[in-house]
């Protein structure tokens, strides 16, 4: 469930002033005088409530008796690890098995953008995607699976710039069923199963 709270822009500003002075630097000279406001103002962007909160989004249902897997493929998403708040950003693939209802498919792009607009772990980013799909369509079964780069691991820490980290979560026929859940990976990652 997301938890905005109102972006305090004040509070951001003093904090960034005061992590520039804890890095040695001079907040008050030239380049960095308006920084705290543009962090402030960046931070609003990231972590501020999105257009359409999920539950809404996907409560946009149509019936189809559509009983085969939708798959939407490449959902870009940036988001913030929590632990260092460094930029981690990828895709999310999001299958679904409909259950006589369908979303249209831009829903499914604002649920992974409301998920990500907060500092999050990839884990449970992947986990609260695959539930609220579950929860609103009452899906057959959901499989999500995000692929993400981590800047705290390529730029600082372990230094590995090509390493990717993948998660999945699956509900449903996809938990319980091999054959499906084999399928929809190789569906995802381009494979014929034919
Ligand atoms: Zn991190």
């Amino acid at each position: 469930m997301p938890n905005h709270t109102t972006i305090d822009k004040k509070k951001i500003r003093e904090a960034v002033r005061l992590l520039l002075e804890g890095i040695g630097e001079d907040p008050d000279r030239d380049g960095l005088r308006d920084t705290p406001d543009r962090v402030a103002r960046m931070y609003e962007e990231i972590f501020g409530q999105g257009e359409e909160d999920p539950h809404v989004a996907l409560s946009k249902k149509f019936d189809e008796h559509h009983h085969e897997v939708v798959l939407v493929k490449g959902i870009t998403f940036f988001s913030m690890c929590e632990h260092h708040l460094m930029p981690f950003f990828g895709m999310a693939h999001i299958a679904y098995i409909p259950n006589g209802h369908i979303v249209g498919i831009s829903k499914l792009a604002r649920v992974v953008e409301s998920f990500a607009r907060r500092p999050q772990v990839q884990e449970r980013m992947t986990s609260q995607i695959a539930d609220i799909i579950n929860q609103e369509l009452k899906a057959d079964g959901v499989a999500v699976v995000c692929e993400a780069v981590h800047t705290c691991m390529t730029m600082r820490g372990v230094k590995q710039p090509s390493a990717s980290v993948i998660t999945s979560a699956m509900r449903g026929a996809f938990e319980k069923n091999v054959t499906s859940r084999t399928e929809i990976m190789a569906l995802i990652y381009g494979k014929s199963t034919a």
